[in-house]
């Protein structure tokens, strides 16, 4: 448990995790700080927050690569940790345009540790949101964080690199605290039906994409391939409900607060985040129909370039170190994301 309330910031906070992690942490009693240049979320995120939890959010509209800007912040608020969720996140378009990707994730990164390592105030704690993609096809199930890792796109490419400059960050300066966080399939959102997985244009993720065919503004849903080693032919993956991550976040800092004075070879951790069970393609479709109410029509396409058959966690490691497994089952993802998608119709026409 961390002894006093820090003052977090949050890179890409009005983002679809971050935005969810806002709430948990300012409930947790912590002031949160969004750091954010909109090119993926809606500035109007930081009033619904503040409708949410009752208290406001001070919101800085910025790149992460200024540099200049972001060490005016984190001395300006007097920051504590930084949570890093700040990135572009589209697999498909990362093969299209990789130097944006290692631009912004990569070069992002670099700037936001150095404007940590100039600010006076010297904030040394921080969250890094990683991928489960990091580990590629999966040699073994469920996937533990020893497993070798192998990104097999520029994404993963740019993940697994900020964790090679964070690893020899954490090597050369033994003050850090640093956090890896593997994030499996985040999916669902906060009950109030406010905050959510909203992405422009047509959703590349199965769960956005289930709902608003649910909602009848995608005509029916394409099945990336039914005949995987899987159990009904078609891709499983490990779906976590979006709070059980935000709550994961909360646990790491928590865990990185108990582990100053921590000798130098434990200054930087990497957890997965998932729960440590899969669930097909088609078993989401059914469970997003029986929430919904809806049909959700399906045809079976080819197998999509780059997927694998099965992914999902071993939670052995989160649970031992940070005390944190999530806890919310499927009917709580799709009943939330129901919900939330309803709400995004009704509120915007989309
Ligand atoms: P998101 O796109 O909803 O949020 C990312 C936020 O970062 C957006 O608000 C965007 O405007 C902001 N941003 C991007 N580049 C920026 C820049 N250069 N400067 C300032 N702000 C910038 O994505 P998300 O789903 O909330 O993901 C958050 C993080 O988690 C990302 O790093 C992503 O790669 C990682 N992640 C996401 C998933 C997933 O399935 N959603 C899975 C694993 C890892
Ligand atoms: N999927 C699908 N149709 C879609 C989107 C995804 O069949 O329109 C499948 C995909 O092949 C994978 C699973 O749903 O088996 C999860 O895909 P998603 O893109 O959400 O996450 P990924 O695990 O690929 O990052």
């Amino acid at each position: 448990m961390t002894t006093r309330p820090l003052n977090i910031l949050l890179t890409g906070g009005t983002g679809y995790i971050g935005s969810h992690t806002a709430v948990v942490l300012q409930e947790a009693g912590h002031c949160v700080f969004i750091y954010d240049n909109f090119c993926n979320s809606d500035p109007a995120v930081s009033h619904t927050l503040q409708k949410i939890t009752g208290q406001p959010f001070k919101t800085i509209q910025g790149d992460i690569r200024d540099t200049a800007l972001l060490q005016q912040t984190l001395e300006t608020h007097h920051i504590d940790a930084v949570i890093h969720f700040a990135g572009l996140k589209a697999v498909g378009e990362s093969g299209t345009i990789p130097v944006d990707y290692y631009a912004n994730n990569v070069q992002g990164t670099i700037s936001l540790l150095q404007a940590m390592q100039a600010a006076s105030n010297q904030p040394k704690t921080l969250v890094f949101s990683s991928s489960a993609t990091v580990y590629g096809d999966p040699q073994y199930l469920p996937i533990d964080e020893s497993h070798p890792t192998k990104a097999t796109n520029p994404y993963g490419r740019t993940k697994l690199h900020i964790e090679e400059i964070l690893g020899d960050l954490a090597r050369a300066d033994n003050t850090w605290r640093i956090a890896c966080l593997r994030y499996f399939n985040p999916v669902g959102a906060h009950a109030s039906g406010l905050i959510g997985e909203n992405p422009n244009g047509i959703p590349n993720n199965l769960m956005p994409f289930v709902a608003q065919v649910a909602v009848g503004k995608l005509k029916q849903l394409n099945v990336f391939g039914d005949d995987y080693d899987t159990p009904d032919g078609t891709g499983v993956r490990d779906y976590i409900h979006v709070m059980d991550l935000a709550e994961g976040h909360l646990a790491a800092l928590n865990y990185l607060g108990r582990s100053v004075g921590a000798d130098s070879a434990t200054n930087i951790h990497t957890f997965n985040l998932g729960t440590g069970r899969g669930y097909s393609v088609l078993e989401m479709v059914k469970a997003f129909e029986s929430a919904s109410a809806r049909s959700v029509p399906f045809h079976i396409a080819p197998r999509r370039a780059g997927d694998i058959a099965s992914c999902y966690a071993s939670t052995a490691l989160a649970a031992e170190q940070l005390g944190w497994t999530a806890k919310r089952d499927l009917q709580a993802m799709c009943d939330s994301s129901w919900y939330f998608q309803q709400n995004v119709s009704t509120s915007t026409g989309r």
